[in-house]
């Protein structure tokens, strides 16, 4: 199992103040799939998804990303592992802006040893002829390709998407998907996205359905289905 996670348990607040954001979540995710969290906003979906990053730590119960175990791990060690194994994707592109296409990929590939070359996923992503634009003179699409090869020129084996499509028309959001599958495809990149649009759960070899803070249903699709 790729990613194990075991009665994961996350709370904010201090004694009277205290919420309970995760109450106990299983999740198992296999290599090579691609998982989706579906739920309403505040459900804790962001919450998972910062745990298995490493950039929340949980309270309670124990997550295990291929072989490793990340709960418990030093601050070093967990940068390590960020570094090494997670490629993040969020709703907000988070671009650098003085930084053209190439070069805000560039400055991503440094962080890995194990790194695609960027020509090649420039061409994948159909960001080659956009590769000297700065951010701003991007559309909303194009924006999210360079953020995409931005996570994953370091080749993680982990892909991790918050609302991926979140800002993106409906044409553009299958665009990005299709993107995703491919890159799942030719890399192996296990992808977990978690969102609160229905349509994405279609692509997903499985899909955990979360309801304040646990899991209402795990859905494993037998035919999943290629965006259209
Ligand atoms: P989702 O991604 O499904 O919208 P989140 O994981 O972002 O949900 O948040 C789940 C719940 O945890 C929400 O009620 C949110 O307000 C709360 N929460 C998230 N982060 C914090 C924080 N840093 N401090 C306090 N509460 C938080
Ligand atoms: P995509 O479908 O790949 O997101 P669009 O069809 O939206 O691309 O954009 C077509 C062209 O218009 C692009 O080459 C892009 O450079 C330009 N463009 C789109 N939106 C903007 C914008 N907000 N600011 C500047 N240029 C834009």
């Amino acid at each position: 199992m790729f990613v194990e996670i075991k009665n994961l348990k996350k709370y904010y607040g201090e004694k009277e103040n205290k919420i309970s954001v995760l109450k106990g979540i299983d999740m198992t995710i296999d290599e090579g799939s691609i998982v989706v969290v579906l739920g309403p906003s505040g459900s804790g979906k962001s919450t998972i998804l910062n745990i298995i990053g490493g950039l929340e730590t949980p309270d309670e119960g124990s997550v295990v990303v291929d072989g490793k175990k990340i709960s418990g791990k030093s601050s070093a060690e967990i940068s390590r592992y960020r570094r090494e194994m997670i490629g993040f994707v969020f709703q907000s592109y988070n671009l650098i802006p003085n930084l053209t296409v190439k070069e805000n990929i560039e400055i991503c590939q440094k962080l890995g040893d194990h790194v695609i070359d960027i020509n090649e996923l420039m061409k994948l992503l159909g960001l080659s002829e956009h590769k000297n634009k700065f951010p701003r003179h991007l559309s909303g699409g194009q924006q999210q390709r360079t953020a995409i090869a931005r996570a994953i020129v370091k080749n993680p084996k982990l892909l991790l998407c918050d609302e991926p499509t979140g800002a993106l028309d409906y044409e553009t959001s299958k665009d990005t998907l299709r993107l995703l599958e491919t890159i799942r495809k030719k890399y192996g990149t296990t992808i977990l996205m978690v969102t609160h649009n229905e349509a994405i759960g279609k692509m997903a070899d499985k899909i955990f359905r979360i309801s304040g803070g646990e899991i209402a249903k795990e859905i494993r699709v037998e035919n999943p289905q290629s965006v259209d």
